[in-house]
């Protein structure tokens, strides 16, 4: 998607850890017109499944499924990352290790929200070595619903998770895709 590369090569910064910063339309600040963009994108490379749930992690997964959802017309569940007296119920589980924060934690979907009968499509913001896309996948596929496809805003190719999950015959669509990213030069994958 040439509008998300370009906001990526103008604003994108490269933090140590190969993590890459983009929070001025992304991660923190929001640009909702972008969001409805990718919205529309996930749309025309979904338009033939039958989507009837978008599944998410929190925090910042959260607000792009809910862009993407309007364009699915379908519910959103997010992924908690902790436990709360809100969440009561038989719960989905799933352990995530966290790229960003380099810590192992628990995530959970209640089962009223997630079943056998739903077509799931899986969003999130980043993918790099794929442990919060495992995890979400795990969990749909706990529930017994099919597994439509998953998709990502920015992957970054060069570590494994892309290649892993589609190795495992999931249908992965990523907006952008980084191939490699230095301080000062970042490639995408055509
Ligand atoms: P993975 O589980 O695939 O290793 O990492 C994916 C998760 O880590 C995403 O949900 C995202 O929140 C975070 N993440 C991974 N790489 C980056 C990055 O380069 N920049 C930002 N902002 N988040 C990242």
């Amino acid at each position: 998607m040439e509008q998300l590369k370009q906001r990526i090569l103008t604003e994108g910064r490269v933090k140590s850890g190969n993590v890459l910063k983009v929070d001025s339309f992304l991660n923190h600040q929001m640009d909702i017109h972008l969001f409805d963009e990718m919205g529309k994108a996930f749309k025309e490379r979904y338009k033939e499944d039958e989507i009837t749930k978008i599944v998410t992690i929190e925090a910042s997964g959260i607000g792009i499924a809910c862009i993407v959802a309007r364009h699915f017309n379908v519910p959103v569940v997010f992924a908690k990352k902790s436990e709360s007296r809100n969440l009561d119920g038989d719960l989905y589980t799933s352990p995530i290790y966290s790229f960003t924060h380099q810590k192992e934690y628990m995530v959970r979907v209640s089962k009223k929200f997630l079943s056998a009968e739903d077509k799931v499509l899986v969003i999130d913001d980043f993918l790099a070595n794929g442990c919060a896309l495992l995890g979400l996948i795990d969990i749909v596929k706990k529930s017994g619903a099919t597994l439509e496809g998953a998709g990502i805003v920015i992957e970054k190719g060069f570590q494994h998770g892309g290649q892993q999950i589609r190795d495992m015959g999931v249908r992965l669509e990523s907006l952008a895709i980084i191939d490699s990213m230095t301080d000062d030069s970042l490639t995408f994958r055509d």
